[in-house]
C-alpha cells in the first residue's frame, strides 16, 4: 500500500489496540514457546538491518494519543510472537516478507515523513512488536535525524533488542500484563511460555535507562483481582516505575468476558494503587 492510500483509506489497524483490550481468562489455544523461526527470543547480540527492510503493517498518519503530549504518527510494525488472547490487531502477528505487508514500506515512508515536519512532534513505532524487527533502530534513527521525537511501544518480548533500541527513543509505552513474578499468570495472558522473564529483564533496563516511559496494564476483574493489581504496582515501585496506565478492558466481538461497570476498580483499590505507584492513569474506552 503506497503512504497516500494509507492515509486516505481507513486505518488498517486499531491504534488503540492496547489501550482498552479485554484481558481473557485463558489462552484461546495451546501455550507455545517463541518461534525461533520468527525472532530469537534472546539473541545473542541484537541483529540489524537497514531501515528499507523494516517490515510496515500499518500507518496511522495522525494521532494525539500515542506519545504524551505529541502530535504523532504511528508505524505499525508487522509480526509478534505473542497470542494475547485480547489482541485487537491479530493480522499484525504473523511475520512476512516486506513485499506481502499490508503497510506502505519504509522507502515510502522516509519521504512522506520528511513532508510531514512542522505536522507532527514524533513517530511512534508500535506492532505487533517492533523489536521483533532488526530494521527497527535504523528506521528509529533516520526518525531522529529528521529532527522527530521517537516513541515506542513494546511488550518487553525481546529484552537484548530493546536494549539496543533505548538509546534510540524518547518515550517507551511498555506493557504489563501480569505480576511479573507470577510466570503461569503471564503465560496465560501471552499465550507463550516464558514471557514474564522476558518482561522482567525489560522492564529492568527500561527503568535503568532514564528514558521517559510509561507502564500500562489492561486489566479485567475476571483476570485481576485486587491480590494481582496490588502484585503489580509493587513490582513496579520496586522497579522504580513511576507511571502506570490501567486501560479497563474493552471485550472485542464474540468475547465471553462481560463488560466492566464503571465502579471498578474500586475506589479504595485505586487509593492502595497510588500509594505504591503516582501518577497513576486510569483509561476507559468510549
Ligand atoms: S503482545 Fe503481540 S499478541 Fe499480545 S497484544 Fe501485543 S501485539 Fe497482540
Amino acid at each position: 500500500m503506497s503512504v497516500d492510500a494509507a492515509e486516505s483509506a481507513a486505518t488498517p489497524v486499531d491504534a488503540a489496540r492496547d489501550r482498552a483490550a479485554p484481558a481473557i481468562p485463558a489462552p484461546r489455544h495451546e501455550l507455545a514457546a517463541v518461534d525461533p523461526a520468527a525472532a530469537p527470543a534472546s539473541p545473542a547480540a541484537p541483529a540489524s538491518a537497514a531501515a528499507d527492510e523494516l517490515v510496515v503493517g500499518g500507518l496511522q498518519p495522525f494521532t494525539t494519543i500515542d506519545y504524551p503530549g505529541a502530535l504523532a504518527a504511528v508505524v505499525f510494525v508487522q509480526g509478534c510472537p505473542w497470542r494475547c488472547g485480547y489482541c485487537h490487531n491479530p493480522q499484525l502477528q504473523p511475520r512476512v516478507k516486506p513485499a506481502e505487508a499490508a503497510g506502505p514500506g519504509w522507502a515510502a515512508l522516509r519521504p512522506w515523513l520528511a513532508r510531514r515536519l512542522g505536522l507532527i512532534d514524533a513517530v511512534v513505532f508500535s506492532g505487533g512488536e517492533p523489536t521483533l524487527d532488526p530494521a527497527l533502530p535504523a528506521a528509529m534513527a533516520e526518525v531522529r535525524a529528521l529532527g522527530l521525537k521517537v516513541g515506542l511501544h513494546s511488550a518487553g518480548i525481546y529484552p537484548q533488542r530493546l536494549a539496543a533500541a533505548l538509546p534510540l527513543a524518547d518515550w517507551v509505552g511498555l506493557d504489563l500484563k501480569a505480576p511479573p513474578a507470577d510466570d503461569a499468570a503471564y503465560d496465560r495472558v501471552s499465550g507463550v511460555r516464558g514471557s514474564a522473564a522476558a518482561l522482567r529483564r525489560s522492564l529492568a533496563l527500561l527503568a535503568a535507562s532514564g528514558v521517559a516511559h510509561e507502564c500500562r496494564s489492561t486489566i479485567h476483574p475476571a483476570l485481576h483481582d485486587d491480590a494481582a493489581l496490588l502484585a503489580m504496582a509493587d513490582a513496579l515501585a520496586a522497579a522504580g516505575i513511576a507511571d502506570w496506565a490501567l486501560q479497563i478492558c474493552r471485550p472485542p466481538k464474540g468475547s465471553a468476558l462481560a463488560p466492566v461497570g464503571a465502579g471498578w476498580p474500586s475506589e479504595p483499590l485505586l487509593a492502595a494503587l497510588r500509594s505504591r505507584v503516582e501518577p497513576l492513569t486510569i483509561r476507559r474506552a468510549d
